[in-house]
């Protein structure tokens, strides 16, 4: 089994204006280019869960956003989902999304109703730019991953909660040259 070592955010509720970091992020998306975290649901398929479920969070229905596309059963579909797959235009909830460059946070759980609070933020406010920076680069070890049957336990799974049971939003992210693998 191999695990992530840490948690990083995912998405910002208010996106950002910036189309050209909007394209960054997706080129440097690990969700839909590296590890294929594609998503089917009723009869859509979606290249990233988040362009499901950021649609559904901002009350759009998700089959009429234009990011997923139908499953169908003729000698076509094969065609258009390679097409949907290796487009090089993100799925419109990339204006929302992080992709894989977001800011590092301490592991805790929160209440449902408080879980969406510290996403409140613009994207840039949420992003890791050195980490992006690093995601840009061919040469980055940035695929890696935390492998349990010999890596040793990361320091942030058993870092105990905070009194108040809130995440750090914006926790520091290790120096320069020491992003983990996410
Ligand atoms: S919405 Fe865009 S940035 Fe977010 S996971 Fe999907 S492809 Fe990546």
């Amino acid at each position: 089994m191999r695990l992530s070592p840490e948690f990083r955010e995912s998405y910002s509720e208010q996106g950002t204006e910036d189309g050209a970091l909007v394209d960054r992020i997706f080129r440097t998306c690990q969700v839909v280019h590296v590890w294929r975290c594609h998503t089917v649901h009723q009869g859509f398929f979606y290249r990233c869960p988040q362009s499901y479920f950021i649609h559904r969070g901002r009350k759009v229905k998700p089959e009429e956003s234009g990011d997923g596309l139908e499953i169908r059963d003729d000698g076509e579909f094969a065609q258009d989902l390679y097409r949907h797959l290796t487009s090089p235009r993100g799925p419109a909830a990339c204006r929302w999304g992080l992709g894989s460059a977001g800011r590092r946070f301490a592991h805790e759980q929160v209440s449902q109703r408080q879980w969406t609070t510290p996403g409140n933020r613009p994207t840039e406010a949420l992003l890791d730019p050195k980490l992006l920076e690093t995601l840009e680069n061919p040469t980055g070890t940035y695929h890696a991953k935390t492998d349990l049957t010999t890596d040793i336990l990361p320091e942030g799974w058993t870092r105990p909660r905070t009194r108040t049971g809130r995440r750090t939003v914006g926790t520091p992210n290790p120096p320069t040259g020491e992003a983990s693998p996410g």
